[in-house]
């Protein structure tokens, strides 16, 4: 657990890219055994050299990276890279309007343009291309910000897109943001938020002295003053519903705080004042370790990196961290014992339809052990197994309090078909999975629940509550899954079922 500062250090916003996860943090991508053997390989050092031999997709960062900061008031979207790199965001715009009206921001499209790079320009270079573009995303839409989506080829043949906004930036209005989430780069998909970020952070959040923000300022009041000082900043996630985040608020609230929730969905104006802020509250490590750790060095502003506000446990102990930082014990005492005990009365219907079945959770690493625990301690529920897209330091600690020690763990994102094997071999009653997860295991024949859901509440008691009665009312009835699984196949041979997933991970080759 990492509390109010982590201990790493931060500083890169000097160069024009971030570093990878797998060299800043260290990361394990590819693991299958035993809760209790991952721990011992994370502390070794073992589970960050672990790889597989025969792998499906995984992701790109240029996905994740793009999924961040298009979601920004009033920006437009350079993906610069050929076009099959731009197939990801085909109908994503309806999600993004879907997504800012439920949080009550302003209705706009997602404007998206491509530089759809050919073989000439892989030849010849594809700046002009994306000079072309970018002036006319200035003249056609007016945009505050134009980010700019580095993929692999301009990468690997060395497309100077700093060089070019740099030189452009005097000329357009907009601001210019490059961001490098060229996908070769990292097999750690998640290095797309710090890509992200790092744009962000190098772009559009003003480079603010720390001693200037802590110092008193004439230009403010006292009233000012004593509102950054009790305001908390909390991080949202693509995730998040707008049900979320109006929990986890009421409960910053319910302290006597004043939350605030960014960056996703901000406007430029709101990123200008991110450092205004008394505490910087992570609810996913995974996203936003590097924006909180360079907001600390820039601003000063501390910050809390623990769990993910999902389930009672989980819940108590983020209200209890921020409470603490403020000196709220009692305050935070006085609202959870409030708060679990209607909700454990609210349970206790569902506790009785759920305890002793089995369930499996599988998706981001902060969200499948908070799910996991949720479901096993206050469900009753018997957690057969968990899949992580990745595991790192950041959960060192929460992992610990999974039970039992031979709990099946398989690292990797993506992987169908290696979750598939160990569906087959645990045969859950559950699957609690990632987007994209959910169709197989229901070709599979299992009943599942969504990891997450924009538009639906996840977080907080509230959420918690959620999760209970969806996950009792889609076992009521489990014949759709089962229809699904009779009229649709699964693509693997029985050869691959009879084979153990461990079999599948080898060792990373060392550099000779
Ligand atoms: S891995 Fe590279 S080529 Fe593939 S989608 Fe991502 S950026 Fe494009």
């Amino acid at each position: 657990m990492s509390k109010y500062s982590d201990g790493l250090t931060y500083g890169f916003t000097e160069s024009t890219a971030p570093p990878v996860r797998e060299t800043r943090i260290g990361v394990c991508s590819a693991y299958c055994g035993s809760c209790g053997d991952l721990i011992d390989d994370l502390v070794s050092g073992c589970a960050q050299l672990q790889a597989r031999k025969f792998a499906q997709s995984g992701g790109c960062q240029l996905t994740l990276a793009l999924g961040i900061v298009s979601s920004l008031t009033n920006v437009v979207v350079i993906i610069h890279s050929p076009l099959g790199c731009g197939s990801a965001f085909l109908g994503t715009g309806g999600m993004r309007k879907t997504m800012r009206m439920s949080k009550g921001k302003r209705d706009e499209d997602f404007v998206w343009i491509h530089t759809n790079m050919d073989e000439t320009d892989v030849v010849q270079g594809g700046i002009e291309k994306l000079r072309g573009a970018l002036l006319y995303a200035e003249k056609e839409y007016h945009p505050e910000a134009i980010i700019i989506g580095n993929g692999c080829v301009p990468g690997i043949i060395g497309d100077d897109i700093d060089s070019l906004a740099l030189e452009l930036q005097g000329s357009l209005s907009a601001k210019i943001v490059p961001v490098h989430c060229e996908g070769f780069k990292s097999r750690y998909v998640a290095s797309g938020y710090d890509a992200a970020y790092h744009g962000v952070l190098r772009h559009l959040v003003e480079p603010v002295q720390y001693n200037e923000r802590v110092l008193p300022d004439e230009g403010r009041d006292a009233m000012e003053r004593y509102r950054i000082s009790q305001t908390v900043n909390i991080f949202n996630v693509g995730s998040n519903s707008n049900s979320d985040e109006v929990e986890l608020s009421r409960l910053v609230s319910a302290l006597g705080l004043y939350p605030r929730v960014l960056p996703l969905h901000a406007s430029m104006e709101d990123l200008a004042h991110i450092g205004d802020a008394a505490l910087n509250v992570s609810i996913c490590a995974t996203h936003d370790d590097y924006l909180l750790g360079h907001l600390k060095e820039r601003f000063g502003t501390d910050y809390l990196i623990d769990t993910l506000p999902i389930g009672v446990t989980s819940t108590n102990r983020w209200i209890r961290l921020i409470a603490e930082f403020f000196h709220l014990e009692n305050e935070a005492e006085r609202l959870i014992g409030f708060e679990t005990r209607e909700l454990e009365a609210a349970l206790a219907p569902f506790r009785e339809k759920l305890a002793g079945k089995r369930c499996y959770v599988g998706g981001g690493e902060l969200r499948i052990i908070t799910t996991a625990e949720f479901f096993a301690t206050s469900l009753g529920m018997d957690l057969v197994g968990v899949k992580a897209h990745n595991i790192d330091r950041f959960v060192e600690e929460l992992l610990e309090n999974l039970h039992p020690t031979d709990l099946n763990v398989t690292v990797g994102a993506g992987q169908p078909a290696e979750e598939l094997n160990v569906l087959n071999q645990l045969k859950p009653d559950l699957y609690i999975g990632h987007s994209g997860a959910n169709g197989w295991a229901s070709r599979f024949g299992v009943p599942n629940l969504p990891l997450f859901g924009q538009s639906l509440n996840y977080m907080g008691y509230s959420g918690a509550y959620e999760l209970a009665r969806r996950a009792a009312k889609v076992l009521k009835n489990t014949n759709f899954v089962k229809n699904v699984s009779r009229n649709v196949g699964i693509p693997l041979s029985r050869v691959w079922f009879e084979q153990d997933n461990r079999e599948n991970i080898k060792e990373t080759e060392k550099a000779g």
